[in-house]
């Protein structure tokens, strides 16, 4: 047998994953061995015969577990990016030994004893405000992670832990399974209404499935569009059931997963001292207590919801010109919506969409990075990727290479839904200098022929995610450990929330907003209508959102799920809460991956509007100074928002950045909500 490749040296350009050697049973065999070789390290730091430092603890750990995490990053990603049956195999068996072992690091007594003792000592060090930072940081995951608990709780805590990682682990590939079998078969009778992106689209799904005609899946690029253009109000009601329904499909229903999960998570939080999960999630985020959400949550609901009912008004209108039932259903939605958007804002995604190609877009917002940050990208052709689609870059900055990024764009059946960043390596200096390696991920529909046309959301996604990966390409701190995008969730999406507003920059739109056939610069009419149809439907989208958010907090706020029944308490809290039922929710408990299928964004599905508040007000102080490349200002947004990681507490940093603490009027006049 051949050396196992997660253990050898990667003599690969930027130190790459050898894609194109490692397989899935290398997995288990090499986490083994890393493991064994990680709480090696930490036995030997805990063992030193030389008294505690900040050195021999804090910064140690940091340097710790290095080639445990290269291979679990891996792991991570190709799970995401590009998986198979023996993956997800892999996966399910891994969840829980890994949880295990950061079980064993974490509440590693030797260690823990002599990191608390420098802790104690922490203001006599003359730590700097990085290391401060890092040893806090430190020391507040050991003793979130139990490290200070005793006897039985001690003991009882570990299985918590593990056995949440494994009931998370099967919920999100529950949904994954969901979301890849289905597909909805279209023949040539079913195609009313569907414009000429989408029938592509669709005919390469099928393609893809070895099947006749065309299919809709329920990545959101097909499944959106289809609600949104297709006459055939059967089928919307038939895509939109499928799609809402995922988690709870027979044969693999989320909700008794979510059940457990919830128990677990309460009994975690009770044993460390803290009322429900939400207090403990949230005391460790910006935001620092649930009050401090639900203050803002305040400020938007009732707001939400009024524009909701003006906008349905709309639409009913709408609905009675048609010849379309009053009643309006939420598969009429996206249909209805889109009709009044030409109607009243003459906006027409397939005008809009040829301005905006992929190749373009991807120009645009390295352009921006450029004008901002001083980057430049440059593509290699000579790595060896994970899958054809993906591409690569290096990025340099005063002349220097700083990351590798890459970019995969595009849906396929071994990619999960939605869109994100990751990381195959953090950036760092501790024990050497450590280029980070970024990776972004969306799910555009490939085009069958020709470059690919995104909506303006597509393009949003486009620039979000280059907002998450510019903070880990420009992470500029000593310790891995408090590395961008290692930042507080509450606090993570600024920096990508943030970028989505270049993207209707006027000197960037004449640049690269080109038409896709005939080169022409996107008419100045158009923009102006896709800045004064932003506001359109905000009521909808707010109001999906906050929903969301607000049972997300409520199932999490309870310090007892014992007896919960999800789909009880999920009807009793629409109620409770008055959420329209035209207009469904963003994600309903049983597919709601951000709160099931791990625990970062659990109790914090608000990370994302309260981002939104920091962003709106960073976006402000550009145009206060009427010029949206300030040199002054992007150079402060560089050093305290992009480069600073964790290496700067979030409430100082955003102050240094902004001259003041964040208020929440700025978003809401964004959203049309004032
Ligand atoms: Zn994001």
């Amino acid at each position: 047998m051949n050396a196992n490749p997660l253990l050898q040296a990667w003599n690969t350009p930027h130190q790459l994953p050898p894609f194109d050697q490692v397989q899935a049973e290398h997995f288990e065999p090499a986490f083994d061995v890393l493991f064994a070789e990680h709480l090696a390290e930490i036995d030997q730091l805990a063992a030193l015969n030389e008294p505690a430092s900040f050195e021999n603890t804090a910064a140690a750990f940091d340097r710790s577990g290095l080639r445990l995490e290269r291979a679990q990053l891996l792991l991570d990603n190709l799970t995401s990016s590009e998986t198979s049956p023996e993956l997800q195999e892999v996966e399910r068996r891994m969840a829980s030994k890994l949880a295990e072992h950061r079980s064993r690091i974490y509440m590693h007594a030797g260690f823990f004893a002599r990191l608390d003792a420098i802790h104690a000592q922490r203001d006599n060090l003359s730590l700097n405000e990085e290391q401060g930072r890092l040893l806090d940081l430190i020391h507040r995951d050991f003793v979130r992670a139990g490290a200070k608990l005793q006897g039985p709780a001690r003991q009882r805590y570990a299985e918590v832990v593990s056995k949440l990682a494994e009931l998370t682990t099967a919920f999100g590939q529950n949904v994954l399974a969901d979301e890849s079998e289905y597909a909805l078969p279209l023949t040539e009778n079913d195609l009313a209404g569907l414009p000429p992106f989408l029938l592509d689209a669709a005919r390469a799904a099928a393609e893809a499935r070895q099947l006749p005609g065309w299919v809709i899946t329920l990545s959101r690029s097909s499944i959106v569009p289809f609600l949104t253009f297709s006459q055939r109000r059967d089928l919307r009601e038939q895509a939109w059931r499928a799609w809402t329904g995922r988690g709870e499909y027979p044969e693999r229903d989320n909700r008794p997963l979510a059940k457990q999960i919830l128990a677990l998570r309460v009994e975690q939080a009770k044993l460390l001292g803290y009322a429900s999960f939400a207090d403990y999630a949230i005391a460790n985020r910006m935001a620092g207590a649930p009050a401090a959400v639900h203050a803002l949550m305040d400020q938007v609901w009732e707001p939400a919801k009024a524009r909701f009912e003006s906008e349905k008004a709309m639409l009913r209108e709408e609905a009675a010109k048609l010849g379309e039932p009053a009643d309006i259903q939420p598969w009429d939605w996206f249909y209805l919506a889109e009709k009044v958007r030409i109607a009243r804002y003459a906006l027409d995604d397939a005008e809009i969409k040829p301005y905006f190609g992929l190749e373009n877009m991807i120009k645009a917002m390295f352009d921006v990075a450029g004008r901002l940050f001083g980057l430049s990208f440059s593509e290699r052709h000579d790595l060896k990727l994970y899958h054809p689609d993906v591409r690569a870059w290096d990025v340099s900055r005063e002349g220097k290479v700083i990351a590798l990024f890459l970019g995969d764009n595009y849906a396929r059946q071994s990619k999960r839904g939605g869109a994100w960043m990751h990381v195959y390596r953090w950036q760092s200096r501790n024990g050497g200098e450590t280029l980070p390696i970024v990776v972004n991920n969306n799910n555009f529909a490939k085009a069958g022929h020709g470059q690919t046309l995104l909506s303006f959301d597509d393009v949003r996604t486009l620039f979000h995610e280059f907002g998450h990966g510019l903070h880990g390409m420009l992470s500029n701190v000593e310790y891995r450990l408090v590395a961008s995008p290692n930042s507080p969730w509450d606090y993570v999406e600024l920096p990508s929330q943030l970028m989505e507003n270049w993207a209707l920059v006027p000197e960037v739109l004449e640049k690269h907003a080109r038409h896709a056939e005939t080169g022409a610069a996107i008419p100045a009419e158009l923009v102006a209508k896709i800045k004064a149809a932003r506001h359109f439907n905000q009521g909808f989208e707010t109001v999906r959102y906050a929903a969301s958010t607000l049972i997300d907090l409520a199932l999490h706020e309870r310090d007892d799920a014992d007896g919960i029944d999800i789909a009880a308490f999920e009807t009793a809290e629409r109620e409770r809460l008055g959420v329209p039922p035209a207009a469904g929710m963003n994600h309903r408990p049983p597919h709601f991956g951000h709160i099931f299928s791990g625990d970062a964004y659990a109790a914090g599905y608000y990370v994302y509007m309260w981002a939104e508040v920091l962003e709106a007000e960073a976006f402000g102080a550009f145009e206060e100074a009427g010029d949206p490349f300030d040199p002054e200002l992007a150079d402060k947004l560089y050093r305290y928002i992009y480069s600073a990681g964790d290496a700067r507490e979030q409430r100082a940093a955003f102050r240094a950045f902004r001259g003041r603490d964040p208020q929440a009027e700025a978003m809401l006049k964004s959203r049309g909500l004032r």
